[in-house]
């Protein structure tokens, strides 16, 4: 049987934009306030502080990316204590966190969780009725992986 996992209506969504990039995030989110509002949100600090300051809804702020704010967020990935990922990352800059993101994109991959690098990904995954009801995420077998004889 597969294993699974229970997300409730109220998802804990985690956003995270880089410097290029936050201008973009911020405007995104102001025009989804209202739904985002439904939501727990999470980001990384800078990221956190300029949607508060726009948003005037409480974001619960972790460290700021390079100083390891993606890592925090990819803990919490591994814990199951996130939902959902808004990431707005730079495809046009070499950034010197670099293997914290790439680390963050492969958890995001290895639970199965929902993740919109780009803007019209944010809008499909804001506006899927999935993020507004109980969803069952399906998650990857790894029963051989820990199972393995070294
Ligand atoms: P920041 O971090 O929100 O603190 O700017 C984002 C990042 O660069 O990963």
């Amino acid at each position: 049987m597969q294993a699974a996992k229970s997300l409730k209506a109220r998802k804990r969504v985690a956003l995270i934009a880089h410097d290029h990039k936050k201008q973009e995030l911020i405007e995104w989110a102001v025009y989804n306030k209202a739904v985002l509002s439904r939501h727990e949100l999470y980001a990384t600090g800078t990221t956190g502080r300029l949607l508060e300051d726009h948003l005037d809804i409480p974001v619960r702020k972790l460290l700021s990316g390079p100083l390891g704010g993606d890592q925090q967020i990819g803990a919490m990935v591994a814990e199951g204590a996130v939902d959902a990922i808004i990431f707005f990352w730079d495809p046009m800059e070499a950034l010197p966190h670099d293997p914290d993101i790439k680390a963050l994109l492969r958890l995001c991959a290895v639970w199965n969780i929902p993740m919109a690098c780009n803007r019209s990904t944010a809008d499909f995954l804001l506006t899927s009725p999935l993020m507004h009801q109980d969803y069952e995420v399906i998650l990857p077998d790894y029963s051989q992986y820990l199972g393995r004889k070294v």
